[in-house]
């Protein structure tokens, strides 16, 4: 019988760029799921955020953001958008960047290196409220 198990893990973000590591948060979700094995979807239902996939070492996570930064041009006036609203850039990185990841679940686990944790990229903060959707499939 196929499961499909659905949870919103609701977050807070405190500064405009920031990297949310929320992989021990959707292990919880799909350990609840008592699925064993199938997908889990990892999606974040926002226009200016994203989910991304990577190693949690502070460094990095600068680096990362610094290059989001490179890339998305915040506060450029070439971005038409920045003429109704200040956030064309993370509009931008959310479309580059993508809104979803899906891992495979086997026996149960996430099936993901050493170095793969789960982050919400947030392009616009500070937000009181961010959501991830998790939707583990299987059985
Ligand atoms: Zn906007």
């Amino acid at each position: 019988v196929v499961k499909v198990y659905y949870e919103v893990i609701k977050l807070t973000t405190t500064t405009r760029f920031q990297l949310l590591d929320i992989t021990s948060s959707v292990e919880d979700v799909v350990k609840k799921s008592g699925v064993k094995n199938g997908l889990v979807l990892i999606h974040a239902p926002h226009a200016t955020a994203s989910i991304i996939v990577n190693e949690h070492e502070p460094g990095l996570l600068d680096d990362i953001i610094e290059k989001v930064k490179e890339l998305t041009e915040p506060g450029s006036s070439k971005w038409k958008h920045n003429m109704i609203d200040d956030n064309a850039h993370a509009h931008i990185g959310s479309a580059l960047f993508g809104s979803t990841r899906v891992f495979p679940v086997v026996n149960g686990r996430i099936v993901r290196g050493t170095w793969q944790n789960i982050f919400l990229l947030e392009m616009d903060g500070p937000r009181s409220l961010r959501e991830v959707v998790v939707m583990v499939m299987g059985e």
